[in-house]
């Protein structure tokens, strides 16, 4: 019999092929839920999957973890994702958690159109429509559930460099705090993580110097490692935190 935190639970994990929704396809593995790793990169997905997943669960074997390719920003894709989870599995995921995310760094005065839309349809729009498909299918089959959103400390404190950025992370959390309030009444939680500076590759593009004087900010003097965020998400996931909704988290080492 599988033992776990979140034992028999399927959970549905965007952004999975990389970071930080990866460590959380492991750790929710690791604690007994059967994961669905989604990304735009299938082949990431399915790394996540063969190399992390299934040895987390203790066995060598995929089982019933499975990866699918969607593009959270649009909402064809989506619904497809809707689609071919509904012919592979017989409920719905319970937990549904938001990693996909990308940056497209510029000084506002030279951020263009185009990088702006980007970021907010994938960071934003992106959650939304993952959110609103997942929760109906949750509500239509009487299914209690949680949703962790990952928005990110910048979407507290803004950042230069990162308007478009920001305004997404800022974004998703009045949006989950939305969520949480109109979808109390179905037993569905919906949480907001708001990660420091991780260790993913997401940050590849921040210069060193950069880096370096971030590292001074943060009191514990080092950037996060994406398991270490991945441990909260398995926290708001789980029954653990069976009376927090509408939370906002900040994990980020005291920055
Ligand atoms: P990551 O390693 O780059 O992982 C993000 C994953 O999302 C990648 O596999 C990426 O694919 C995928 N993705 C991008 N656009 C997508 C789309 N339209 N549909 C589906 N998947 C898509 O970054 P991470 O650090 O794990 O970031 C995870 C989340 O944490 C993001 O929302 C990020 O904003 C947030 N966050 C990260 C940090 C940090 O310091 N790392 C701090 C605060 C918040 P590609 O590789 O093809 O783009």
């Amino acid at each position: 019999m599988v033992s776990g935190l979140v034992a028999g639970r399927l959970a549905l994990v965007t952004g999975a092929g990389s970071g930080i929704g990866r460590a959380a396809c492991q750790v929710l593995a690791r604690e007994g839920a059967t994961v669905i790793a989604a990304d735009r990169n299938y082949d990431a997905a399915l790394e996540t999957i063969k190399a992390h997943t299934a040895l987390a669960s203790g066995s060598s074997a995929i089982g019933d973890h499975c990866a699918a390719e969607v593009d959270v920003s649009d909402s064809k894709s989506v619904k497809n994702l809707v689609q071919t989870l509904s012919k592979q599995f017989k409920v719905p995921p319970s937990i549904v958690v938001n990693s996909a995310g990308i940056t497209r760094d510029n000084w506002m005065l030279k951020l263009s159109e185009e990088d702006y839309d980007s970021v907010l349809n994938v960071n934003l729009k992106g959650s939304f429509l993952i959110m609103q498909e997942f929760a109906k299918l949750m509500i239509d089959a009487s299914l209690p559930g949680s949703i962790v959103n990952i928005s990110s400390i910048v979407g507290k404190y803004g950042n230069m460099g990162q308007a478009n950025y920001s305004a997404s992370k800022s974004g998703l959390i009045g949006m989950t705090k939305t969520a949480s309030k109109e979808l109390g009444k179905f037993n569905i939680r919906v949480n907001v993580i708001l990660p420091g500076f991780v260790n993913t590759p997401i940050i590849d593009s921040v210069p060193d110097k950069v880096k370096e004087s971030l590292l001074k900010m943060m009191p514990l003097g080092r950037l996060g490692q994406p398991e270490e965020i991945a441990e909260v998400i398995m926290f708001l996931s789980s029954d653990k935190s069976s009376f927090v909704t509408g939370a906002s988290i900040d994990v980020t080492g005291g920055y």
